[in-house]
């Protein structure tokens, strides 16, 4: 069988329905949010079309293009991706255009996965337009985008593209039950944190972030009682310090709601106590202008280099102290 996430087994078994009813499409583009496992789906639908003798929607684990699939060594399956986090250069995609033009070593399929189309260079994208364009017998592209990355239109319109939905709350915490043994209030509130996103949510559960998450967060409330940025400071750990920043806006917002009334969707439920306080010490314009604060640091340190990290930091709570705090 298949291993699959099951929010991910209806896009699956659509586009195995779509194949076993001759309309497959040659070039399947997902797009999804990091923390969904779209790598898998990819996985599964590439293994049922190598498959020789695919039994209904399984692949027959049986056939030697199954035995080569599982074994990582099918010779006529091509992996386009970032290699050490540079964009796919147009080198990468010529050497799979030469090799699918040729007949297929194994004499079935040939496969191609793209991950990250938005990763693809100008040129590399370019060359491998034609490829798609004219797409050749037996050749089949199976390509993911994360959903906030643009895709150039010209790839995008020559294929079939599908938005990954998050699933439901319920699902979502059913599978996660099943994966860990921790409290189902901790279960509940790494998913509210991680926006609905599971793989996501396991993993701070498992690294034992939520308790990171509570102590940072009760750091930040020192800070802003003793107004004392150099405190804080290190406080914020260089691995985490985008997770960091996202609790924190997290926690903001949801003081901005609270103070606008607006009792639902609060990711910090678990800190309501804390949220609450700091909603009724601080006017609506002044939480939305914290959030607004805290917002450009991330942005400042996601496109600057690392050296100014510190400053940059310092600088946003100063800001925090004079514009929110004191203003
Ligand atoms: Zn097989």
């Amino acid at each position: 069988m298949i291993t699959l996430y099951p929010w991910l087994l209806p896009y699956y078994q659509q586009r195995i329905d779509a194949f076993q009813q001759g309309y497959g499409h040659h070039a399947l583009l997902f797009q999804a949010e990091q923390g969904l496992g779209v790598e898998q789906l990819l996985s599964a639908l590439g293994h049922w079309l190598m498959c020789q003798q695919p039994q209904h929607q399984q692949p027959c684990q049986q056939c030697h293009h199954c035995h080569l699939f599982q074994a990582h060594t099918h010779p006529d399956i091509y992996t386009l991706a970032p290699i050490e986090n540079k964009d796919i250069g147009v080198d990468q995609v010529r050497e799979v255009n030469e090799k699918i033009n040729q007949h297929a070593q194994q004499g079935g399929n040939k496969l191609i996965y793209v991950q990250g189309v938005s990763r693809l260079t100008e040129a590399a994208a370019n060359a491998m337009l034609k490829t798609l364009e004219e797409p050749r017998p037996n050749t089949y592209f199976l390509l993911s985008a994360e959903a906030s990355a643009p895709v150039m239109p010209t790839i995008y319109s020559r294929c079939q593209t599908q938005k990954l939905a998050i699933p439901s709350q319920e699902s979502a915490v059913t599978w996660l039950q099943q994966q860990t043994t921790q409290a189902i209030g901790d279960i509940q509130t790494a998913l509210r944190i991680s926006y609905g996103r599971p793989l996501h949510a396991l993993a701070l559960l498992e690294q034992g972030l939520l308790e990171k998450r509570r102590e940072f967060l009760r750091q930040f409330w020192l800070f802003y009682r003793k107004r004392s940025p150099l405190e804080l400071l290190p406080f914020f750990d260089k691995p985490l310090l985008f997770q960091q920043l996202d609790w924190l806006l997290a926690f903001l917002s949801d003081a901005l709601k609270a103070r606008l009334q607006i009792h639902t969707h609060w990711l910090c439920q678990d800190l309501a106590a804390g949220v609450q306080q700091l909603s009724q010490q601080q006017n609506a314009q002044a939480l939305l202008r914290a959030t607004e604060i805290i917002q450009k640091v991330r942005t400042d340190l996601s496109q600057i280099n690392a050296v100014n990290q510190e400053l940059i930091l310092l600088d946003g709570l100063t800001q925090l102290i004079t514009d929110v705090f004191e203003g």
